[in-house]
């Protein structure tokens, strides 16, 4: 089922996805979604940020169960991030009719858009905007790489993004959210377990650093009369290292905006993105702190320590592990079952085994057989709470 999900957005040159929020690719996978739901007589619907939700069962007045992930992927990132959970959210539906199966509560699926923020640089925007946890106005304005705005690429598509915003009538018919997801490491490997349950999320942020000096002639000007901001900008990246190992956490510059961005000039300007993490959040907080110094900084997200219900997490495990219990671990990714139970929401994460840990590339994999696993997992774990 992924197969045909697999050719939308897939760059042939690398074998990575490029799929941004509200671009066309992103029209396209809406499309599939919705062509999914329509084939198992699903109830589709976009709520006022984008999510699109696929229901059997009507949640008006009696909240559901609701699974699903995100289809949007970071930028040349692997088939499975997203994805996965998607597919088997609908595969799991379909093994439960296959059971026949009548689920007692409503049962969703649920497709949060730009989980990455591969656009614009805020991650679950789907569902911060949802559960409030983003102000509509900061959402509105903030800007891709071309210079449009939210609130432009939205209209664009179609929407309305005034109408963005925490939206109580969409979040009171989620009763309780499950969202199945390739581990991002090799917690499971290790274990030699198929398949494992979410504990806590990481404490993580983004934070944008801006680098002024001066555009100049790379031939002509003297070093020293130069106001370079590379200089400065690879002192803090070799810094975020040490800093990282000296506190264990885990701090990364993925991303770097030069302007002009000539070869053979002298930047005027670097912008580099700092992700940061940890299990202690005030480790985290102290590494930014530490660079952060004497330097223009903007905290662009922050998201801190999610420990998943422990109940839940703990149901999930029983019913997911088949003889034994499924194993229990934390992880460094943020996702949108944090957002949601950082909201309030009963919210757990199932995780399926990748052989390599490696994610947010094209090599990121999951074998079949697990992914089996998953969906029967899921299936039964849905089961179990629609009772
Ligand atoms: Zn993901």
């Amino acid at each position: 089922m992924l197969e045909p999900l697999a050719r939308i957005g897939r760059d042939p040159a690398t074998g990575g996805y490029v799929r941004d929020a509200w671009s066309e690719v992103d029209m396209e996978l809406r499309e599939w979604f919705a062509g999914e739901a329509a084939r198992r007589g699903l109830d589709l619907r976009e709520d006022r940020n984008g999510n699109l939700w696929a229901w059997w069962g009507d949640p008006a007045g009696r909240p559901g169960v609701v699974t699903g992930s995100h289809l949007d992927s970071v930028r040349q990132g692997g088939a499975y991030d997203g994805p996965l959970g998607v597919v088997s959210a609908f595969a799991a539906i379909d093994l439960l009719k296959n059971r026949g199966v009548t689920p007692g509560r409503p049962l969703g699926v649920v497709c949060f858009t730009d989980e990455e923020g591969a656009r614009f640089g805020v991650p679950c925007m789907g569902s911060r905007l949802l559960t409030g946890a983003v102000q509509p106005d900061r959402a509105r304005a903030l800007t891709d790489d071309d210079g449009d705005t939210l609130a432009d690429v939205m209209t664009r598509a179609g929407r309305k993004p005034y109408g963005i915003g925490r939206d109580d009538e969409t979040l009171a018919t989620v009763g309780t959210f499950v969202e199945l997801h390739v581990e991002q490491g090799r917690g499971l490997v290790d274990q030699g377990r198929p398949v494992g349950v979410a504990s806590t999320i990481w404490p993580h942020g983004r934070w944008r650093f801006d680098f002024r000096g001066r555009a100049d002639h790379a031939g002509t000007t003297r070093l020293a009369d130069r106001d370079d901001p590379m200089l400065p900008f690879a002192r803090m990246v070799l810094a975020a290292r040490a800093s990282a190992e000296r506190r264990g956490v885990v701090a990364t510059v993925g991303k770097v905006r030069l302007s002009p961005g000539n070869a053979n000039a002298v930047p005027g300007r670097v912008s580099a993105w700092l992700d940061a993490r940890g299990a202690d959040e005030r480790d985290v907080r102290d590494l930014v702190a530490e660079l952060a110094e004497g330097l223009d900084v903007q905290e662009e997200s922050w998201t801190p320590v999610v420990c998943f219900d422990a109940e839940l997490r703990d149901r999930l495990a029983r019913v997911a592990g088949g003889d034994t219990p499924a194993p229990i671990l934390p992880t460094g990714a943020g996702h949108d079952a944090g957002i949601m139970a950082a909201a309030g929401v009963p919210a757990g994460m199932l995780f399926v085994r990748n052989p390599t840990g490696v994610s947010h590339s094209p090599d990121e994999h999951a074998e079949q057989a697990d992914c089996e696993s998953g969906v029967v997992a899921l299936a039964d774990v849905l089961e179990d709470l629609c009772r």
